[in-house]
């Protein structure tokens, strides 16, 4: 389903979760569970990736995975979906690129392609990143990048470093 499109209205958009304080596993639990509603329906996810952080450094590892929904929410009500649950869980932002109880990301979302003040789509960064790569792949391996072209598989092929280790399948 590259097209990310399931029929007239719904669509399938990929979010990145990533936790690096407290009970990680608990928080991307939690954090599924409240992202669900009938608009917004998990299909799968990808397994949990423990990774190093990028950027600011000085922090602890990550947990990452992707979940793959299908969904009716137009970006910006999944945007605003998305940073609800950040706040209830209690998501404070400090150090940029810093620790963080939840980070939710829209990585992609079916074929659109937005570049709007507060929501770019794809996220510009996830092409250089193993943490999100390597979960997009497992999931999606052919489906292709709407700007680039070039399949999840082929992106991660081409990245060197930064560590992720595949933890458990969910
Ligand atoms: P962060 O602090 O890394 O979670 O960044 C969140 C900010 O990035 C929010 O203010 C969003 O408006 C903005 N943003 C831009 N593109 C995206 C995207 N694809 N997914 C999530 N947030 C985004």
């Amino acid at each position: 389903m590259a097209s990310g499109r399931v029929d007239g209205t719904r669509r399938l958009v990929y979010l990145g979760l990533g936790s690096n304080l407290g009970d990680r596993d608990a928080q991307l639990r939690r954090a599924l569970a409240e992202l669900e509603s009938p608009k917004l329906r998990l299909l799968r996810t990808s397994g949990i990736y423990e990774t190093e952080p990028v950027g600011f450094r000085d922090q602890g590892w990550f947990l990452n995975l992707v979940g793959e929904f299908e969904t009716e929410l137009f970006p910006k009500q999944l945007l605003a979906r998305m940073q609800r649950v950040e706040r209830a869980m209690g998501r404070e932002r400090t150090v940029k690129n810093g620790p963080r109880v939840i980070d939710i990301d829209i990585l992609l979302y079916g074929t659109s392609v937005i570049r709007a003040e507060e929501l770019e789509v794809p996220h510009p960064r996830y092409r250089e990143r193993r943490f999100t790569l390597a979960p997009l792949a497992e999931l999606a391996p052919e489906m292709r990048d709407p700007v680039t072209g070039r399949t999840m598989a082929e992106m991660l092929g081409a990245l060197k470093g930064q560590t992720a280790r595949r933890r458990s399948a969910e």
